[in-house]
């Protein structure tokens, strides 16, 4: 995986959810399924996120397209653009407003 994207997993997962250092990895509150018990890990190494519960994971791409609702080929595109942001030094509190600004059909040039 692009070393760029690996920080990145984190900045973007921590937009939806809360993210706590466990050992290695950070956990949090499943996105997906309802839970009282954090099943949700994310492997900032490895750039992969997975919950035990209900068993999604992968990486930043495949986050961005579950809790979306877009297909791949849309996450990849929103996935440069939120890269070429973060290289810009846009700060990660930031990301929100990236979101909102997200253009849609915009980027067939990336
Ligand atoms: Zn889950």
């Amino acid at each position: 995986m692009d070393s760029t994207l690996r920080p990145l997993i984190l900045a973007v997962i921590g937009e939806y959810v809360s993210l706590r250092k466990s050992g290695k990895q950070y956990v949090a509150l499943c996105p997906f399924h309802s839970e009282n018990t954090p099943s949700f890990y994310v492997n900032e190494e490895k750039g992969l996120f997975h919950c035990h519960g209900c068993h999604v994971g992968g990486d930043v791409i495949k986050f961005i397209e579950l809790i979306e609702g877009i297909g791949f080929k849309e996450a990849l595109k929103r996935l440069a653009w939120i890269t070429t942001a973060f290289r810009d030094g846009i700060k990660t509190s930031r990301y929100k407003e990236l979101r909102r600004s997200w253009p849609t059909g915009l980027m067939t040039n990336i």
